[in-house]
């Protein structure tokens, strides 16, 4: 198993928002939070799973994961987890991507590790697409909560699941990997992820501690 601690964070720029780790020939990027302390600044991963800061992430089941992601327990987290804030979001992507026989790999998820999945070509009303589409969906709100500490109403959640959800229709999933949308209303307007979110530093398998 891999980690990324502290000694990977002092690689990284200190201007970066985010890094880039390339495993197993798939990148994942993980955000960092910068808190002032008394002295300067400490900066933290941002857990992909459930957006808490933390020192140490660990590659497990093909994405970095905190300590208590790692132990999986959906229900656990739903409990304990802000209503409509990211452990919700991401649950209700997981129950919905098993319901469409999707597996997610990653988070964040990015429907780019899909374009080969032959359900694609399939057009129609039902169309994968479209399922690809609710996840990329589910995925900006999920983004927002953990960068943005906001929350979504359970009715915008469920519009975007029950596929009916008007913003669905008028974006493309190319778009909502860069666009921040407000789902709580139907008119589409949102605002480009800001820069320094997508700023990205390269790090390779090489900077992670086996343990
Ligand atoms: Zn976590």
């Amino acid at each position: 198993m891999y980690c990324i601690d502290e000694s990977v964070l002092k690689m990284i720029p200190s201007d970066s928002m985010s890094c880039n780790f390339k495993v197993e020939g798939r990148r994942h990027t993980v955000m960092l939070e910068v808190v002032k302390v008394g002295y300067g600044d400490r900066r933290y991963f941002v857990c992909p799973c459930c957006g808490k800061k933390r020192t140490i992430l660990y590659y497990i089941n093909h994405g970095f994961k905190c300590r208590d992601c790692g132990h999986f327990n959906p229900y656990k987290k739903i409990q304990n987890g802000t209503k409509g804030g990211s452990s919700e979001i991401q649950y209700r992507m997981e129950r919905y991507a098993k319901k469409n026989n999707i597996e997610i790999v990653r988070f964040p998820f990015n429907y780019m590790d899909y374009i080969q999945d032959e359900r694609l070509m399939k057009k129609g009303k039902d169309s994968f697409r479209m399922k690809l589409k609710v996840l990329q969906a589910l995925e900006n709100m999920r983004f927002q909560t953990i960068m943005m500490k906001k929350t979504f109403s359970n009715q915008a959640i469920r519009k975007v699941i029950s596929e009916k959800h008007p913003i669905l229709q008028k974006v493309s999933l190319k778009d909502m990997t860069m666009i921040w949308y407000d789902w709580e209303s139907d008119s589409g307007k949102g605002f480009t992820i800001p820069a320094s979110h997508n700023r990205v530093s390269q790090l390779t398998k090489d900077a992670m501690k086996g343990i």
